[in-house]
Order: C-alpha cells, then structure tokens, then sequence
C-alpha cells in the first residue's frame, strides 16, 4: 500500500448548492487523495459572507454525503476565522508590505480608457499603484493593499506588472480569498490542491503570498472546467441545476458523468453500491494517472 502524507480539500464558497460542475472538482480532489491513502478535507468558504447564501453551506455538505464524500476531519469555517487572518495581516504590515487604497474601480478604469485599453464590465484591472506610498489608515473604511515588488516571478508570470497590488481586506473589512485560502490551505497541511482551472489564473498571487509568509508550497492541479450546452462555464451564477439525486441509481450516474468528464475510463458494468463504485473509481484513477495527467491542465 501506498504511504504518504498527502493532505488535500475541497474548499466550496456556499453561493450556491453543488451542480455538476463544482461535483467534479470535488470528486477530482477526493479521487486524488484516496488514491494516494491521503486526507481529505472540506472547508467552506464562506469568508465573503455578504456573497454566502442562506443554507447553502448545510446543503452542500449534505449534497457531499449523498455522494460518499466526508472529510476526514471537522469542517472548518472561513466566517469564524477573521482573527486569525487578520494576526497575518498585522504581520504583513510589520513587514512594510500593506497600504490602505480609496481607489474606486471607476478611477482604475479611467485610468486605461485615458491610454486607450477598452475595458470589459468583469476584467480584472491590474492596479496602478496610485495609493502606493499612503499609509495605512487602521481605522477608516479602505482597502487594504499589497505591494507586488517588481521583478517578482512566478513561474511565467511577472506579478506587478500581469496582477499588481491586490486587496487583501477589502473596504468592508473582509479578507479576501487569496489571502483566506493561503492562510487556511498552510494551517491544514494542505500538500496537494486539486481545483477547476478557472482558478488558475489565482495561483501565482497564491505562491507569492506563501512565498512571503514563511509557507510551503503545495502542488497544483487545475481540472478542466464542465461547459454548458454554449460553452460558458457551468456555474451557479448561471444557474446550475443543484444535484439532489432521489436514489442509488442517480447517485451513481451523476458520479459516472463526472468521472468520465475528468478523463477516467471506466468500463460499462460498474459496482451498484456507492462504497464499491468509489472504491473502483480510486483504483481507475490510480492506474490512470499518467493518461490522464497527460489531458489535465497542470
Ligand atoms: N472557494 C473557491 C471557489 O469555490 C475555491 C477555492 C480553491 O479551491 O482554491 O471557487
Ligand atoms: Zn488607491
């Protein structure tokens, strides 16, 4: 039997119930960490608690036992966790690395129609750097801020000039995700993320923060996203059908979907109970694992 300490999560923001898009990022995580006898762990993301939707957090964890899925550990919470964010915060600012921002998107945006740049509703702006040099106001309602330093490399990326200074509190005094999921994946072990590649343009900004945090590393795999019938992300923005599967069989054909979407070949006669079914698809993606890291996003 493999031995490791691997220690991967499925980390749900509850804006919505499980569909079949966020079903296999989760089912993705979780075949990665038992196929190699690791932990694995759900830990809700609620830190952005003016986008969290009533309920949702209990449903999605009650849509995760549906399918055999548990953590292994207590599921922890980001709304309980503002303290603990906001000490790594204090370090950050010791460290010079934190300034306060009253720059409204508007501002950011006429500042690229003045050169020029057309600009979508959605982009993500890199910030200019305007509030640079002003310091931290502890007790008005700004931004918080970090310095990207120039020259930073992550991997491809050149993160003052691809990303910029990004907000690590927001005005309203949350943290946000970045800062939120650095904190939290270091503090569980995690050793292995497993997530949709939606996600992936966050993983340089991630890096860099663990990088100035003291914090390991750890390895990244992107899953490619389910689309719907016009190519846009399945999403429960647009409205993904929640999973509420009303039997085994249902059950089972919402994990056979999905699994087939992340590339495990499984043969037409499968086990009819969930523990086999789950068992069987641990040992596919086991054994697939070089196939199949071959079609996956890195
Ligand atoms: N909470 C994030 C989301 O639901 C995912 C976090 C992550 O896997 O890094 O989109
Ligand atoms: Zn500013």
């Amino acid at each position: 039997m493999l031995l490791t300490n691997y220690r991967g999560r499925f980390a749900p923001s509850p804006t919505g119930l499980l569909h079949t898009g966020s079903l296999a990022t989760a089912l993705a995580s979780w075949l990665d960490a038992k196929a190699f006898n690791g932990v694995w762990l759900v830990r809700i993301e609620d830190v952005d608690t003016t986008r969290a939707q009533p309920d949702a957090s209990e449903g999605i964890l009650q849509q995760l036992a549906l399918f055999g899925l548990l953590s292994d550990e207590p599921v922890i919470f980001q709304s309980n966790r503002y303290e603990i964010y906001a000490d790594y915060l204090t370090k950050l600012i010791k460290e010079g690395l934190i300034y306060s921002c009253t720059c409204s998107r508007k501002k950011i945006q006429d500042h690229y129609e003045i050169l020029g740049k057309n600009i979508s509703t959605h982009e993500e702006l890199v910030y200019p750097g305007f509030c640079r040099s002003q310091p931290i106001q502890f007790d008005a309602k700004q931004a918080l801020r970090i310095k990207t330093p120039e020259n930073a490399y992550v991997g491809e990326q050149l993160l003052n000039k691809e990303v910029g200074d990004f907000v690590i509190r927001r005005a309203d005094g949350i943290f946000t995700y970045q800062i939120a999921v650095v904190i939290d994946d270091h503090l569980q072990g995690i050793n292995h993320v497993v997530r949709g590649a939606d996600l992936a343009s966050n993983t340089p900004r991630q890096i860099w923060l663990q990088q100035i945090l003291g914090f390991k590393t750890p390895q990244y795999m992107h899953i490619p996203l389910i689309l719907d019938q016009h190519g846009n992300k399945l999403s429960k923005q647009n409205k993904a059908k929640p999973l509420w599967p009303k039997s085994n069989q249902e059950i089972l054909s919402c994990l056979t979907l999905v699994a087939h979407h992340l590339g495990l070949d499984l043969p037409d006669t499968q086990p009819i109970h969930l523990s086999e079914w789950l068992h069987f698809a641990v040992c596919a993606w086991r054994d697939q694992k070089n196939t199949r890291d071959a079609q996956l996003i890195a």
